[in-house]
């Protein structure tokens, strides 16, 4: 079921485990109270960040107090970039999303932590805990060392894996909130939901503490569906004052890429997304069929142009494939005015993709051989 903000009880509300379509992204700023991304664009500059073109694109779109965690680096403090996947499918273009943010974010001194949620796959999405644990690392944690980011630098682990003072935050949060705010926050819950976002809770804070860390000042790059894990954080973060000190996390918000069948990227439905380890010939079918903003003639597309915004292969150039401003323009003046075709901008698109998934695969042999060295497998 597609869902877009659910209207309950006089609220608006996002659910993070269902498949949201998100139209509207101005109204989320305001529904939610998330501040705009263009506003600290001069303050990164201060800070030695070159603003990256997922920032530059408006792609990365929104924050909740990204300026006070950059004011923080300014003052030469320590800052850590977390997130969290959860290992149930294969790693395609929307995880890249996120972890080219995280290595935007390392190559500019932030400390990033990964959690890998096998604890949520398996009492969320069912999935068998020797599956949760290959899936990943040979699909999560290798992808992202091919794609850059520095294992140095990075500190991987399960859920699972994490120890006592991580498990007891657990606890702790659990009387820190009532059913009823849990409630207005996502909506219908089930215990293993509760249980998944005090867990998210504790991933999201648990570096503050000295056993990990002592890192005080954290952001979480996060997709705009994923902001009432955010909000329920950064609540029990205020109410464990005088028991222990803990800092709001800030956080920032991309916009989901839509799949290639226009809707959401999901690994259980393989059409709508590429994933990274797909053959060259799959990828190519993938492309080949992705939906487009083409209109339904080539005399009609010649004549009034195609409408690149709802098109899943210019979401692709803008999102991955087109680092250069000069290229994407290009595309989409083309596209706008009639000069080109789906077909001939697919094959662009593909020149682009071979090279990226060639290249990627190529360095994914050896970082699958890495990735099991840097990361404590759970026993049980
Ligand atoms: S010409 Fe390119 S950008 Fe325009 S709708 Fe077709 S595939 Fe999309």
């Amino acid at each position: 079921m597609v869902r877009w903000l659910a209207f309950v009880e006089g609220a608006e509300r996002l659910d993070p485990w269902g498949a949201v379509e998100i139209k509207d992204y101005d109204r989320l700023l305001k529904v939610f109270g998330i501040r705009p991304f263009k506003e600290l664009i001069p303050l990164l500059s201060k800070a030695g960040m070159e603003p990256s073109h997922l920032m530059m694109r408006g792609i990365i779109f929104g924050h909740r107090d990204f300026d006070k965690i950059i004011e923080a680096k300014i003052r030469g403090e320590r800052v850590a970039v977390l997130t969290g996947f959860m290992p149930s499918g294969k790693f395609h273009f929307g995880h890249k999303l996120t972890v080219d943010q995280l290595i935007y974010l390392q190559r500019n001194g932030f400390k990033v932590f990964v959690a890998i949620a096998d604890a949520e796959a398996s009492i969320v999405r069912k999935i068998r805990r020797e599956d949760a644990i290959r899936i990943g690392v040979e699909e999560y944690i290798a992808n992202m060392i091919a794609l850059g980011l520095d294992p140095k630098e990075t500190e991987f682990y399960f859920q699972t894996n994490r120890g006592t003072p991580y498990y007891r935050l657990i606890q702790l949060f659990s009387g820190r909130v009532t059913a009823a705010e849990m409630e207005a926050i996502y909506g219908d819950l089930t215990p293993s939901k509760i249980m998944a976002a005090l867990t998210q809770a504790a991933d999201i804070l648990h570096v503050q503490l000295e056993e990990y860390g002592g890192y005080k000042h954290v952001v979480v790059p996060v997709g705009a569906d994923q902001d009432p894990h955010l909000r329920l954080t950064r609540d029990i973060a205020d109410r464990m004052e005088g028991l222990l000190a803990l800092e709001r996390p800030a956080s920032t918000y991309h916009k989901l890429q839509p799949g290639l069948d226009g809707k959401k990227m999901s690994s259980s439905r393989p059409d709508s997304t590429i994933f990274l380890t797909d053959t060259l010939e799959e990828a190519r079918r993938k492309l080949m069929r992705a939906l487009t903003g083409g209109r339904a003639t080539a005399e009609e597309q010649r004549r009034l142009g195609g409408i690149p915004e709802v098109c899943s292969v210019y979401h692709m150039d803008l999102y991955h494939l087109m680092p250069e401003d000069s290229e994407v323009r290009s595309i989409y003046d083309s596209c706008r005015s009639g000069r080109i075709l789906c077909g001939e901008c697919k094959l662009v698109a593909w020149r682009k993709l071979e090279k990226l998934v060639e290249e990627h695969q190529r360095k994914l042999e050896k970082a699958k051989d890495i990735a099991w060295s840097v990361v404590e497998v759970p026993r049980f």
